[in-house]
């Protein structure tokens, strides 16, 4: 086995000890605390893929969408485009725009989905080695656009032809579709079984199905603290959330950040504390993502703005554990339920009327007090849903809707100072203080 360049994962690690060195060297001990624990377990399983990649290992460049422990049937290292642009847009002092211009001079359209772009600008830059590169069908037109490119630049680069497995995910979400896209997902496994010349390990992927299985409880324990008031949890943890459910699929380390959330909520609100002095002045979901590009705007939204956040899309798991004691048709029907299920992908590959029910129920639960909605720029399909969505909060809750049009992974489309001020005006004009 000849090793792997991953070179973007190990730009990720070095970020990722240099931001680990200034935030326990700088801030109090007991500040940032989320975050620590966050860039502790990211050390560890970077460094683990890193390892793995230059064992020789076979890499497979994947989609978010995917269950990625579907691929723990194998010894393999996980390579999933949608996070490593964002990831290093938060960790980069000039994130991902190198990558992104790549692109954009190649002649990739500039107003894609950075999620890709980025990648996109990855593989033309000759950074990445892969064995195979796998997508479900979706969750959106930019990723199924976006692949084959993707797959026959590497291609060209590199002068072979490499694996391109894709999954078909149905559009409706019933137990006609569950069972198709089960068996889709077996499909995968063996296809990619035989191409990297390993026979599957379902004991292996049992095993980390039920990782996953405690995580989903412990994310759900997490969630009943946020509906305390204060909210017992800093407004950090909605983005680092989806970088771990993304990078760390299956492991003990997902266990561990969750774990560590979950007794920082706990002593917080023992005392009735949230994670910042100061009163909690705003309540606020976010249908949409959080904004990835600038690390520190969520403290500033904490501190400055007495808002939380305490949901975005990528927070609140629509979807039950697996029983890993029963046949493996069942244990892909429901990886297959969960992947439907998915964050963004419940909403993003469905007509609106997911995001919208999902986010009336949730801003009810959660005792919200208005909406901020990223109008991501590469995302057509959940920017078209913004007037639905406004009048959804205002006729059924009666809260007001923000909506900032950006690209959440990169600074230079609206900056962060414009984005604080759309805030400011906002929080002026509702005057939640009356609430
Ligand atoms: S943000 Fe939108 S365009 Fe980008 S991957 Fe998600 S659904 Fe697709």
């Amino acid at each position: 086995m000849s090793s792997h360049k991953i070179i973007p994962y190990e730009i990720l690690y070095e970020a990722i000890c240099t931001t680990k060195d200034l935030v326990e060297g700088g801030p109090a001990k007991d500040e940032l605390l989320v975050l620590k624990s966050f860039l502790k377990h990211m050390k560890t399983v970077i460094k683990r893929y890193l390892d793995n990649a230059d064992s020789g290992l076979p890499v497979i460049g994947h989609h978010f969408a995917w269950p990625t422990e579907i691929f723990y049937c194998f010894d393999f290292v996980p390579v999933v485009f949608e996070g490593i642009p964002y990831i290093l847009s938060a960790l980069l002092p000039e994130g991902s725009e190198r990558f992104y211009d790549i692109a954009d001079s190649f002649g990739h359209p500039y107003h894609s989905c950075t999620s890709q772009k980025g990648t996109l600008g990855m593989v033309l830059d000759g950074l990445f080695e892969f064995d195979v590169i796998s997508t479900p069908t979706s969750p959106c037109d930019n990723t199924f656009a976006t692949y084959p490119v993707i797959k026959q630049l590497y291609d060209k680069i590199k002068k072979q032809k490499t694996p391109f497995i894709i999954a078909d995910m149905p559009y409706y979400r019933d137990d006609r579709s569950y069972n198709y896209y089960g068996k889709e997902l077996n499909r995968v496994v063996s296809e990619i079984g035989q191409i990297i010349g390993q026979e599957p390990d379902y004991e292996k992927l049992r095993k980390a199905i039920d990782v996953n299985n405690k995580a989903i409880e412990i994310i759900a324990e997490i969630n009943e603290f946020k509906k305390l008031t204060p909210c017992p949890i800093e407004s950090m943890f909605c983005p680092l959330m989806t970088a771990v459910l993304a990078f760390i699929p299956g492991q003990p380390e997902r266990i561990g950040f969750f774990k560590d959330v979950l007794e920082i909520a706990k002593k917080r609100a023992n005392k009735g504390e949230r994670a910042h002095e100061g009163e909690e002045k705003i309540r606020t979901v976010w249908p949409y993502m959080s904004i990835f590009f600038d690390i520190g705007f969520c403290e500033w939204l904490d501190r400055e703005i007495g808002a939380t956040i305490l949901l975005d899309i990528f927070n609140y798991l629509f979807f039950d554990v697996i029983d890993t004691s029963k046949s493996e048709e069942h244990i892909f029907k429901g990886l297959a339920k969960q992947s439907m299920n998915y964050p963004m992908v419940r909403q993003s590959a469905t007509f609106c009327d997911d995001l919208i029910t999902d986010f009336i129920y949730l801003s009810k639960e959660y005792k919200a007090d208005c909406a901020i909605f990223t109008a991501h720029l590469g995302c057509k399909q959940s920017v078209s849903v913004i007037q639905l969505l406004r009048e959804a909060f205002r006729d059924e809750i009666g809260i007001p809707m923000l909506s900032i049009d950006l690209d959440i992974g990169d600074a230079r489309f609206t900056s962060i100072a414009t984005v604080k001020r759309e805030i400011e005006n906002f929080t002026k004009i509702h005057d939640f203080s009356k609430k």
